[in-house]
């Protein structure tokens, strides 16, 4: 029988992750990045426990996770003064477990995905900017894929398209037209700045229309991104500048962290996310995985994480069984079924948190939210994210039934 053949269009976390699990799973994988060389820019995520779940699925073990990243925990909020809000207590080992993150280098994460991949075979395209797919049909026509490089274009027949190019994905254009991104009414500044002494673990601070977050993803780094109400397409003449001005009165060490921070290496991109997400995960031969298909406010800090699931159900829930013999169309169909509720609910609970935290406006909203929440108990809140930080992978799939 004739090799299995996918084009996995972005060559992100959500891209590679699939990318590296259909290989695995004996199908002739292609990658096309539009990038040339690394195309992962950012500074650091938070990976919760489904992240790393995720990662061991993708084969990742101790030594690994721990060379890209640093484990420690989530501890919290605080007001922009630094006295706590919601404390999550770190004495008990369930809460615990469930609030332990990696904190880790989005290059580096994304490094270690493409070794990974090409390690299983993947093939990667680089300069390779997709324009348009032509979805197909499972048990009949191929899919195809139209991209440019350079001056020419190209084009190519598939048995499957995962649409993983990210929040302004151009497979999304193609199949679910006229579903667009959504500007969130905020931006926000990243950095990794050097560091050895903070104690690392994840501390963010709440304060009107504003949010700061810092948390260590090595021995020698520490990661903060300040998240605030601005208009779309705001520019600012010095960053740098910028973020000392909108973050000053706010707790010492967030000033610290600003001041210490190299203005070439500090980014700032305005936050757009799709509400509801896709109507349908999959149309025709195509899947759509990563921001592509459920792009979510950064608040839950599941990006990256879900992006990863993605991968690891790509790989489970239709690599695997389609190359056993299974229906391609029902596999994608459960792809659907599983996938999509789980990532509506993230991007809900991501929108709440929002409204409640980074986005509340500052006078008595701020005070009666502050006084409300040292009022929650933090363990049965802690407790409530069992379910989401609990994610397994689905199991490897059985034999095909025989056909009669
Ligand atoms: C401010 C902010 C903070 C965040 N913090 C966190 C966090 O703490 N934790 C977390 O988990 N997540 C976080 N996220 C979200 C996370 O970064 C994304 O959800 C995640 O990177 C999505 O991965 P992806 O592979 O789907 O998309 P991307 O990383 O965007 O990858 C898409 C890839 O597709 C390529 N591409 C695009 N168009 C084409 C085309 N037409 N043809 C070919 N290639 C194309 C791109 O070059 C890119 O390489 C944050 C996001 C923001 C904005």
């Amino acid at each position: 029988m004739e090799d299995l053949t996918a084009t996995v269009v972005g060559g992100g976390i959500a891209g590679l992750a699939s990318a590296l699990m259909l290989a695995r799973a004996g199908w002739r994988t292609t990658v096309l990045e539009r990038q040339s060389g690394s195309a992962e820019v950012g500074a650091g995520v938070a990976l919760p426990r489904n992240g790393e779940a995720a990662l061991r699925a993708l084969g990742f073990d101790d030594g690994r996770i721990a060379e890209i990243g640093y484990e420690t925990l989530v501890t919290g909020f605080r007001d922009t003064r630094g006295r706590r809000i919601l404390r999550i207590p770190d004495d008990r080992a369930d809460v615990r477990w469930g609030m332990t993150a990696w904190g880790v280098q989005r290059r580096r994460l994304h490094a270690a995905l493409r070794l990974a991949a090409v390690e299983a075979g993947v093939k990667p395209v680089l300069e390779s900017q997709v324009t348009d797919v032509d979805p197909g049909t499972p048990g009949g026509s191929r899919a195809t894929v139209t991209w440019r490089s350079g001056e020419t274009e190209h084009g190519a027949e598939t048995d499957l398209v995962v649409g993983a190019d990210g929040m302004w994905s151009a497979v999304r254009e193609a199949v679910f037209p006229g579903v667009r991104p959504r500007y969130s009414g905020s931006t926000s500044w990243r950095a990794i700045v050097p560091d050895d002494a903070l104690d690392g673990r994840l501390v963010e601070f709440w304060g009107p229309g504003a949010e700061f977050g810092a948390m260590r993803v090595s021995d020698s780094e520490v990661y903060w991104y300040g998240y605030f109400r601005s208009p779309e397409g705001t520019v600012f003449a010095d960053e740098h500048a910028a973020a000392r001005a909108r973050f000053s009165g706010w707790a010492p060490g967030i000033v610290n962290l600003i001041e210490a921070t190299d203005p070439e290496r500090l980014m700032r991109h305005d936050v757009y996310h799709l509400p509801g997400g896709l109507p349908d995960y999959v149309r025709g031969r195509v899947v759509m995985v990563g921001d592509a298909a459920h792009a979510a406010l950064p608040t839950m800090g599941q990006g990256a994480a879900t992006a990863l699931e993605d991968g690891v159900c790509v790989g489970r829930l239709i690599g695997a069984p389609a190359a056993l013999g299974h229906d391609l169309g029902r596999a994608m169909a459960e792809f659907d079924a599983i996938r999509r509720p789980r990532c509506r609910a993230i991007a809900r609970r991501a929108e709440h948190i929002a409204r409640f935290g980074a986005d509340l406006g500052g006078g008595w909203r701020q005070v009666v939210r502050n006084s409300v929440l040292r009022l929650v108990p933090a363990q049965p809140l802690a407790r409530a994210g069992g379910p989401l930080m609990g994610w397994t992978p689905p199991p490897p799939p059985g034999p095909a039934p025989a056909r009669v």
